[in-house]
């Protein structure tokens, strides 16, 4: 089976233009002909009459005092042989006066010939045919005479009528002609004004996929739907943009944060094994912390990277919040007490759907961030609220509070601020990540308040539907 080659959107249109304005075009020409043809006939036939009448005229006005003015005749005479008319003038008895074609046969068989093959030309459905009238020619209502009229019937087109017709015929060639350059020129503007916008978001599309997520496509249009095109393969290359960058910084990330533990056991090992070091428990001990700590920084990546896979499944189900709090909390009395820090809590149940695990696991960051970066003799007040179609859950501390300069930051993996670096506690910076990612995927948010050294304000938004 043959497969046609496809054809070019630029192509394809202009010919459809093209075809279409030419359609138009020679109807508009054909009905115009058709329509002045008809017409020119009604105006042939109009002139055929009036020419024979002024001829009867000008000859009965030739006969004066009982006498024929022969050389008038003759005058008139000549002159209707041009205008297709062959004349014969008899008296009232019948004898000749003056014959066209008496005097010049030849002349008059070429006229009457020409005239025939050019009405038969202009209009060939008229099929004329000579016809030879006679007329009495009258003085005072009496008769003086007889015209005989021999000419083309039941009409024709005189000179003057063909000049005419040929002239229109040319004008509608010209306007037919100029009106088709001018629809090809506004097919090419046309057409290639859409395909070009196309053809550069093809272009730009390409260079995406070789990984230029930087590139752009900058032109505005006039059409909406390739505006809108073109905004969705720019929204596209942002994401893919966005998403590079997210990688580079992450991948960045991991091996810094990698690198420190790693260093310090291998230094550490080194040392044993060259035997500057003797392999006391309390070493065995460190290498061990600091396994330990590669270990959670690994398992904190699998997590990392289950809830960033922008697929997180939830399994929902409808849940007593406060109740779900309150259990989660009882965990942490003994983290409370050992570091004599007052829990007020004050909630109410209201039911949710949520997945249940996710939501503890945000609760469990934030409320151990809160007890982390509190000091001893502190205190934790958690509350809820409802508003609109939320249900609000607040832990705010009085620990060590963020800086100005961080607050928009800690939401991004691996940031920790100076004070929590500092701090033995040793998080590693992507609990608020996570954090954040369930409750947007649940159509909530975490906002976050906070002064230095006065305390944070965690509060979680979730929607009651
Ligand atoms: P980490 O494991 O380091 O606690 P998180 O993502 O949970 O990581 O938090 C990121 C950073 O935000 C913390 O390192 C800390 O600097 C800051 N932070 C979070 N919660 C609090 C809080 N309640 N008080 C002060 N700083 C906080």
């Amino acid at each position: 089976m043959m497969i046609n080659k496809p054809k070019k959107l630029k192509h394809r249109f202009a010919i459809i233009f093209i075809l279409f304005s030419f359609t138009i075009i020679s109807l508009a020409s054909i009905l115009t002909y058709t329509y002045v043809n008809s017409n020119l006939n009604t105006y042939a036939k109009y002139n055929t009459q009036k020419r024979k009448d002024t001829l009867l005229k000008r000859i009965s006005k030739t006969y004066k005092k009982e006498e024929w003015d022969k050389e008038k005749i003759e005058d008139i005479g000549v002159d209707s042989i041009d205008e297709g008319l062959i004349i014969k003038v008899k008296d009232k008895e019948g004898n000749n006066i003056w014959s066209a074609r008496d005097n010049n046969n030849i002349i008059c068989e070429s006229v009457l010939k020409k005239i025939k093959q050019v009405t038969n030309k202009i209009n060939p459905g008229l099929n004329g045919e000579y016809i030879i009238e006679k007329l009495n020619i009258k003085n005072e209502k009496k008769i003086i005479g007889t015209l005989e009229i021999e000419y083309l019937g039941p009409f024709y087109y005189s000179n003057s009528e063909v000049i005419f017709f040929k002239l229109l015929k040319e004008v509608l060639i010209v306007v037919c002609v100029v009106s088709l350059i001018f629809s090809i020129i506004i097919a090419v503007v046309i057409s290639s004004s859409i395909s070009k916008p196309i053809l550069k978001v093809i272009k730009t599309i390409n260079s995406i996929a070789k990984g230029n997520y930087s590139d752009k496509v900058s032109m505005k249009n006039n059409i909406d739907e390739l505006n809108q095109m073109i905004e969705s393969v720019n929204k596209m290359a942002n994401n893919l943009e966005e998403q590079e960058k997210v990688r580079k910084v992450l991948t960045r990330d991991i091996s810094h944060e990698l690198r420190t533990p790693i260093t310090t056991m291998q230094i550490q090992i080194e040392a044993i094994i060259d035997g500057l070091w003797e392999p006391t428990e309390e070493r065995l001990k460190s290498i061990h912390h600091e396994m330990l700590r590669l270990n959670r920084l690994v398992v904190s990546l699998e997590k990392l990277s289950q809830y960033e896979s922008n697929d997180v499944i939830l399994k929902k189900e409808e849940i007593g919040i406060g109740k779900l709090i309150k259990s989660i909390l009882v965990n942490f009395e003994k983290k409370l007490l050992d570091k004599n820090i007052i829990l007020d809590l004050s909630i109410e149940d209201y039911k949710l759907l949520i997945d249940k695990d996710k939501i503890s696991q945000v609760i469990i960051n934030i409320f151990s961030n809160s007890i982390k970066y509190t000091p001893d003799h502190g205190k934790i007040i958690v509350r809820f609220f409802k508003k609109n179609d939320f249900i609000y859950i607040s832990i705010k501390d009085n620990g060590i509070g963020i800086d100005k300069k961080d607050i928009n930051q800690i939401f991004n993996r691996f940031y920790r601020t100076d004070k929590s670096r500092a701090t033995s506690s040793g998080g590693i910076g992507i609990g608020l990540t996570i954090s954040r990612t369930i409750v947007k995927s649940h159509g909530g948010n975490i906002e976050v308040k906070s002064e230095i050294n006065k305390g944070s304000e965690f509060i979680i938004s979730l929607p009651t539907r």
